[in-house]
C-alpha cells in the first residue's frame, strides 16, 4: 500500500464558502479535530488575507505540532513574508505559493506576461526557500493553462526549490482521463520531478472533484488536497471523507491507504457543521444523515438479514453513531446519556437532568428527536463547554449493548420495539419506519428547515473577515 498525504484546506479554501467564516477560536477547535482525525498537513489559513487569518495560523502553528501547518501566499515577497511570519513557530511549517498560469489569468487578472509570471514565481519559490525548507508551489488554473508552459514553470520552481508541486484545477474543469493524462505528463516532462511530490487540488464545480483526486492518484499524485464535507469556492473541493473512504473500501482497485482514522470522519464532519450553521446535504456519501439509512422495504429486509446485502461498509468505520436506536420519549436518562457520548458531549448528572427535561418536552411534540434536535437541546442547555473527544468506534457497540441488556455485536440484532421491556429503551427506527413511513417523514422535514435557520441564527459569530482575497 502506498502511503498518501492528505492536505486539508478546510481552513482555507473551505473557509472561502459563502457562509462558512470561521473566527479564531473555532478554527483552533476545528483544527484539533483534523489532528484527531490523522490529515498529514493542515492549511491553516491566509495570513496576509486578514488580522484575524494571521491569528488564526500563528495559533494553530503553536499548539497542533504533529501535522504539517500550511499557510497560503501569493507569490510576492509582502505575502511570503507574513506567511512565515505567522508560520514560522510551527514544528512542521510549509510556505504554499501560488500564481495563476493560465493566459486567461495572466492577460485578464495579472496583466503579466508568461515570461514575467515564470520570474515571478521562481523568485518567490526561493524568497520561501530561504525562509522554510518546506514549499509548495500551485500553478493557479493549471488544468487552462498551456502545457508546454506548465511544464517550463514547474521546472523553474523545482530549481528553485519548491518540494511539492500542487495541480490545481481551479475552476472544476478538467475530466478524470484528461487529469490523469495531464499528471502523468508532468512526471515525464518537468525535470527534477522525481524529487518533489505531486499534489492534486480538485473543485467541484462539474461534480467530478473526488473522481479527479482519485485519477491524479492513480497516475502519480501523492498528495491530494481536499476539504471535510467538501466545502469550499463555489461548488467545493474535493471531499475528503469519500477519496479516503473510497481507497479503504476499494483496495483491491487503489492500492493506496492515507493516515486517517476513519472513525473520526463523522465527527468531524458534524463539527464543521455545528460551527459553520451550514448543514451537510442529506444524501451526502459517508457522512450525510442518510448515507447509512434504509428506507426501502424491501432493503430493510435484506439489512435484517445480513448487512452485507445492502452495506458496503459500517457507519462505525466512518464514526457514524448507530443510529438504528432512535431516541423517543420512551428514551430513558441512560439511553440519552450515550447518545450525547456518541456525539461528543459528557454531562454529570446534573447537567443531564437539564438536557433530559428539556428533551421531554421535545420528545412529546416531535416523537422522535433527532440527534440534531439533540445537538440544539444540549447548546440551549450548556453551550458546547462540555464536548469532550467523541468516543472510540469501537467502545460503542459494548456500551450500547450494557444499555440495551443484549448483545449489540451480532449482526444487526434490532429488536422492535415491543420486545422491549422494563428498561425505557429508545425506540428502534425500523420499526418505525414500518409502522409511520409518510408521517413522520414530512414532519421530520419541515423540522429540520426551522432547525437549520435556527442553527445558523443562534450559532454564528460574527464572521472573522470578509475574505476578499480569493485563489486556488
Ligand atoms: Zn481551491
Amino acid at each position: 500500500m502506498e502511503r498518501i498525504t492528505v492536505f486539508d484546506t478546510t481552513l482555507r479554501d473551505g473557509e472561502q464558502s459563502p457562509g462558512c467564516s470561521m473566527n479564531v477560536q473555532e478554527k483552533l477547535r476545528l483544527a484539533h479535530q483534523l489532528d484527531r482525525l490523522g490529515v498529514d498537513v493542515i492549511e491553516a489559513g491566509f495570513p496576509i488575507a486578514s488580522e484575524g487569518d494571521f491569528a488564526a495560523v500563528q495559533a494553530i502553528a503553536a499548539v497542533i505540532r504533529r501535522p504539517i501547518i500550511a499557510g497560503l501566499a501569493r507569490a510576492c515577497t509582502q505575502d511570503i513574508e507574513r506567511a512565515w511570519q505567522a508560520l514560522k513557530g510551527a514544528a512542521r511549517p510549509r510556505i504554499h505559493v501560488f500564481l495563476a498560469t493560465s493566459d486567461i489569468h495572466l492577460q485578464y487578472k495579472l496583466k503579466i506576461t508568461r515570461q514575467k509570471c515564470l520570474e515571478q514565481a521562481r523568485d518567490a519559490v526561493r524568497l520561501a526557500k530561504s525562509l522554510c525548507e518546506d514549499v509548495e508551489f500551485s500553478p493557479e488554473d493549471a488544468t487552462r493553462t498551456d502545457p508546454e508552459f506548465l511544464f517550463q514553470i514547474l521546472t523553474a520552481v523545482v530549481e528553485a526549490g519548491a518540494t511539492t508541486l500542487n495541480i490545481p484545477d481551479t475552476v472544476g474543469y478538467t475530466m478524470p482521463a484528461e487529469f490523469a493524462a495531464l499528471i502523468h505528463t508532468i512526471r515525464q516532462r518537468v525535470k527534477g520531478i522525481e524529487n518533489v511530490t505531486i499534489s492534486a487540488h480538485c473543485h467541484n464545480d462539474l461534480g467530478l472533484a473526488v473522481a479527479n483526486s482519485l485519477a491524479a492518484v492513480e497516475a502519480g499524485a501523492r498528495q491530494v488536497e481536499c476539504t471535510i464535507n467538501g466545502i469550499g469556492e463555489r461548488a467545493g473541493n474535493a471531499s475528503l471523507e469519500e477519496i479516503v473512504m473510497a481507497m479503504r473500501v476499494r483496495p483491491d482497485h487503489y492500492s493506496y491507504d492515507t493516515g486517517i482514522v476513519g472513525e473520526h470522519l463523522y465527527p468531524a464532519s458534524q463539527m464543521l457543521s455545528e460551527i459553520t450553521g451550514v448543514p451537510v446535504q442529506p444524501n451526502k456519501a459517508i457522512i450525510g444523515r442518510n448515507a447509512f439509512a434504509h428506507e426501502a422495504g424491501i432493503h430493510q429486509d435484506g439489512m435484517l438479514k445480513n448487512p452485507l446485502t445492502y452495506e458496503i461498509m459500517t457507519p462505525q468505520s466512518v464514526g457514524v453513531p448507530d443510529s438504528r436506536l432512535v431516541l423517543g420519549k420512551h428514551s430513558g436518562r441512560h439511553a440519552l446519556g450515550l447518545r450525547c457520548e456518541q456525539l461528543g458531549y459528557q454531562f454529570d448528572r446534573r447537567e443531564l437532568d437539564e438536557v433530559y427535561r428539556r428533551f421531554v418536552i421535545l420528545a412529546d411534540k416531535i416523537k422522535h428527536v433527532a440527534d440534531h434536535h439533540l445537538l440544539d437541546l444540549i447548546r440551549e442547555a450548556h453551550g458546547t463547554a462540555r464536548r469532550i473527544p467523541p468516543a472510540q468506534a469501537e467502545a460503542r457497540p459494548s456500551a450500547l449493548a450494557a444499555a440495551v441488556g443484549q448483545n449489540l455485536s451480532k449482526p444487526f440484532p434490532v429488536p422492535f420495539a415491543t420486545d422491549l421491556n422494563g428498561a425505557r429503551l429508545p425506540l428502534n427506527s425500523l420499526a418505525e419506519h414500518h409502522a409511520e413511513q409518510g408521517v413522520r417523514r414530512n414532519g421530520d422535514r419541515r423540522d429540520e428547515q426551522c432547525q437549520y435557520r435556527s442553527l445558523t441564527a443562534a450559532h454564528r459569530g460574527p464572521p472573522d473577515r470578509t475574505p476578499t482575497t480569493r485563489s486556488l
